[in-house]
């Protein structure tokens, strides 16, 4: 299970000055040395899963903290808890994406000196996580092969502002029908050097690739 679970009341106040915040996030893990991954994408496209393997793939390397954040619920960090991996849960209530400041009060108790590596899996939906700092190393969008074709082209701001984009479940691919060379054309018009990873988090295939591209 999750070691614990903050509730944040969204007020007015979260909105503002959060790329202060951000700033000062970043600071922070700067001065603990800790990498930071933000994971960003829809409901069901695969982010848990994707911080899953990360975690099965880095845990001997790194001590690794998962961020989660989530309406509601415990699920996704319990499943990433499962891996012995150490978690927080941030349920937003109402909010749609994470803030810096909600990271920040999500970070007061814990101890970050025994942190290497933080993941964080941002709300499941692909708008507006793209707009809120949260002072990470990078950002990830993850678009998977059983959301439909259109997820790139209808979300072109969330790819601008990302630094890496997973096409996530290819192994479903064929059976799906499922075009992902057409998929990755759709990013490279949006951003023509952003790096494109096509990865299974449930086979572990092209997971290699894209820890080598974090720099992990
Ligand atoms: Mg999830
Ligand atoms: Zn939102």
């Amino acid at each position: 299970m999750t070691d614990r679970t903050i509730t944040i009341d969204v007020g007015t106040d979260l909105f503002g000055a959060n790329e202060e915040a951000a700033a000062q996030n970043a600071e922070l893990f700067n001065q603990y040395g800790i990498r930071t991954v933000d994971i960003m994408g829809s409901v069901g496209t695969g982010k848990t899963q994707l911080i899953e393997t990360l975690c099965e793939d880095l845990h001997d390397k790194y001590q690794i903290l998962m961020v989660a954040g989530d309406l509601a619920t415990t699920i996704d960090a319990d499943r990433v808890a499962s891996h012995g991996v150490d978690t927080v849960q941030i349920n937003t209530g109402t909010a749609c994406h994470l803030d810096a400041r909600m990271l920040r009060v999500a970070l007061n108790d814990i101890e970050l000196s025994k942190y290497q590596l933080v993941f964080i899996e941002n709300v499941g939906n692909l708008i507006c996580p793209a707009g809120y700092s949260l002072g990470v190393d990078k950002k990830i969008v993850v678009v998977s092969v059983t959301e439909g074709p259109y997820m790139v082209k209808k979300h072109p701001l969330t790819i601008k502002r990302a630094d890496l984009v997973v096409i996530n479940k290819i192994d479903l691919a064929e059976a799906l029908e499922f075009d992902i060379g057409a998929l990755e054309t759709d990013v490279r018009e949006v951003d023509a050097n952003i790096p494109v990873f096509r990865v299974s988090s449930k086979t572990g295939e092209g997971i290699d690739a894209l820890v080598e591209a974090l720099g992990l």
